[in-house]
């Protein structure tokens, strides 16, 4: 059947290609002059490769909503560079519309040098500080700055405008009465409540033209108890329609609601029924964003006409041609978002100071720096030899081979992938999968040879110009712990890989990202499957689920998942809690019996029944072939093998491109 998603399109008197647009993302180097050549090249690729229109990242109208690295229209020479932006996708033969935001309450004054300012002086759970109530002078003033942002935004040629509504930010803040506690002209009843974000909207048709394009990206639900109603939602819908928008995209969830949009258990197309909503509403076209990260997905979107375009924005970060390969219909080609978080919203939400990048796309954020054209033409014709098909070596092997050289990658084991392969099977990474597949592909689009189930000797790695080293780790076992030894105690990596089968009554030694993730995989045979619990619902019995492991995890830090993105730990905690794994935390782990652990605090000691105890505390890296291999040959490591102190993919696989693209 013909594809819908390659259908054309308009939004006003906006003609687009097809139905993909590119979602808005902050990128943190926005605002740096420095930088511009560098976001002109992330947006430049993003077009090249398919992007029907692209959405900035939000820009501020007043310098008290904007933040850290974020454009804020009352600076010209962030006027300057933004149309110098808009020229440059142009020149890539892209479209691209200027997203106006406002933070109200999520504003923080450590980043504008302000107060923030919102419509009450409701405390942001996630700033920690409360706003100063706008006066209604102050409301008129972000009134007339969003509708001279539209303005300006189309003498500076962007293609159309979009208002941040959504999220919780400073509009959405004005619509929900758990934000707006006002009684003036601006609050009060959902008309009053209504009046900021539709008098905008009005302001914007009467300055920048009737067919200047307007989109709105409003909540279609804030998860938030006590925020706007459905029924309300739908009637600001239509009442936007009303005062002039040309489409609406959908946003779901605020920063503080407890609901997870982004995290990546949602499943795909979760939000979808909300967008659908407001579609059945309005005649005017509905964008959907949310959990829509493959073209399958997409695609479905619109054939069960649940919106009328996608706008997802982290699959453009992995893969810079995710329209293009959507369109010539190459799958196996994508680079795919694994939802992980790690390189991309938890840098925005969590560091906004670390600019934006992505896991699986080293590349992202690096366009500039990282030209996909040679730059150094000894590496071609060039013999090089990557030891370790782990994410880092794969990563190393499609760069060297990138930048022309003749590459042969070593895995020792029969499979691709390395601990990601085995990090696959936790709940929610199994996404993993694609990464490797990706990397398979690429490496055999580009001619690599690829040597499965080999360990190669020196003899043979000397012939090379160049080896990298990329062997990996392997657990650490603390030797001196008393107990170690036992037979019923296992490491990580013979769990995962099923050399061990499990115990009932499960201690994990360590409770870092490992650790939690290994008892997420684990206590999940406490879980019910869906459909039985949807069984039992619908006749109404209460079912309990099946108890068939004890987990308890023995967390030496009173944090436990310290080193897992924000975004991502409160959503692994809350799932360890539903399955009933119990967490010590600030306990150390003092001796393994062959009946359990004993625990240490600094109040209290414990025991710990136990038939299985399986050790998480870390890894050492494997680089012993490092070590002879470079008297030889000119020799490089990456990866865990030249830093086991985390295992950080994100790291690995960009030390690998530094390594090829710096070198
Ligand atoms: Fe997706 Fe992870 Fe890349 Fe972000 S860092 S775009 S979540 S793969």
């Amino acid at each position: 059947t013909a594809s819908l998603l390659f259908e054309k399109g308009s939004i006003g008197s906006l003609e687009l290609d097809h139905r993909i647009l590119m979602g808005s993302m902050h990128l943190g180097i926005e605002s740096d002059r420095k930088q511009l050549n560098q976001l002109k090249a992330f947006y430049s690729e993003r077009a090249k490769g398919g992007a029907a229109l692209i959405i900035t990242g939000g820009v501020a109208v007043l310098p008290e909503g904007g933040g850290d690295h974020m454009f804020c229209l009352t600076e010209q020479d962030h006027r300057a560079q933004l149309q110098e932006l808009a020229e440059a996708v142009h020149q890539a033969g892209g479209k691209i519309a200027l997203q106006l935001q406002h933070n109200g309450r999520y504003a923080k004054s450590s980043e504008t040098g302000l107060a923030p300012v919102a419509p009450s002086p409701v405390m942001s759970k996630v700033t920690k500080e409360t706003p100063i109530e706008l006066s209604v002078k102050g409301i008129q003033e972000i009134r007339d700055a969003f509708i001279e942002g539209a303005v300006f935004a189309k003498s500076a040629g962007f293609d159309a405008v979009e208002m941040m509504g959504s999220e919780g930010y400073l509009l959405n803040q004005f619509l929900s009465p758990l934000t707006n506690q006002r009684s003036d002209d601006y609050g009060g009843d959902f008309n009053k409540r209504m009046r900021l974000p539709l008098e905008i909207v009005s302001g914007i048709r009467e300055r920048a033209g009737s067919d200047y394009p307007v989109i709105y990206r409003m909540s279609g639900d804030d998860y938030m108890e006590g925020s706007t109603t459905r029924e309300e939602t739908v009637e600001f819908a239509k009442q936007l329609v009303k005062y002039g928008v040309d489409a609406l995209n959908v946003g779901v969830g605020w920063h503080e609601s407890r609901i997870p949009t982004v995290a990546a258990t949602v499943p795909a197309g979760a939000f979808s029924h909300v967008v659908s909503d407001i579609r059945q509403a309005v005649d005017v076209p509905v964008i959907g964003a949310n959990r829509i990260h493959t073209p399958e997905v997409a695609e479905d979107m619109l054939k069960q006409q649940l919106m009328d375009f996608v706008a997802p924005a982290r699959p453009w970060l992995a893969d810079e041609s995710f329209a293009l390969k959507a369109k010539i219909g190459d799958r196996e080609g994508l680079n795919m978002c694994i939802s992980c978080n790690q390189e991309c919203l938890d840098h925005t939400l969590g560091n906004p100071l670390l600019p934006v990048g992505c896991l699986v796309n080293p590349r992202t954020g690096h366009e500039w720096e990282w030209s996909l054209k040679s730059k150094d033409k000894n590496q071609k014709e060039r013999k090089i030899a990557v030891v370790g098909g782990g994410v880092a070596g794969l990563a190393a092997a499609k760069a060297a081979a990138e930048q022309g050289g003749q590459v042969t990658l070593f895995e020792a084991k029969d499979q691709l992938g390395g601990h990601f392969l085995l990090a696959s099977q936790i709940p929610g990474k199994d996404k993993f999968l694609e990464t490797i597949r990706f990397y398979r592909t690429s490496l055999e689009r580009l001619n690599v040879i690829v040597k499965l189930s080999t360990k190669p000797t020196i003899e043979e790695l000397k012939v090379y110009d160049k080896v990298i080293i990329a062997t990996g780790v392997k657990p650490y076992i603390p030797e001196h712990l008393k107990g170690a030894n036992l037979p019923h105690v296992a490491n990580y990596s013979d769990i995962l890989s099923g050399k061990i089968p499990l115990g009932k009554r499960i201690a994990i030694v360590g409770g870092g990202g490992i650790g939690c993730d290994l008892a997420h995989l684990i206590a999940q045979a406490n879980d019910m499957p869906a459909d039985v619990k949807n069984f039992f619902g619908e006749y109404g019995v209460k079912v309990e689920s099946p108890r068939r492991v004890d987990v308890t995890i023995i967390s030496r830090s009173k944090r436990a998942a310290k080193g897992v993105g924000p975004t991502t730990r409160w959503v692994l905690l809350s799932e360890l809690r539903r399955l009933g794994v119990n967490i010590l935390k600030g306990f150390e782990c003092h001796e393994i019996t062959e009946e359990g652990v004993w625990v240490q605090s600094d109040e209290d000691r414990q025991f710990i029944e136990a038939d299985q105890v399986i050790i998480c505390a870390g890894q050492t890296a494997d680089r012993e072939l490092f070590d002879i291999l470079k008297e030889h040959v000119p020799t490089e490591v990456i990866g865990g093998s030249f830093d086991a102190s985390e295992l950080n993919a994100a790291k690995a696989i960009r030390q690998a491109y530094d390594l090829v693209y710096n070198s």
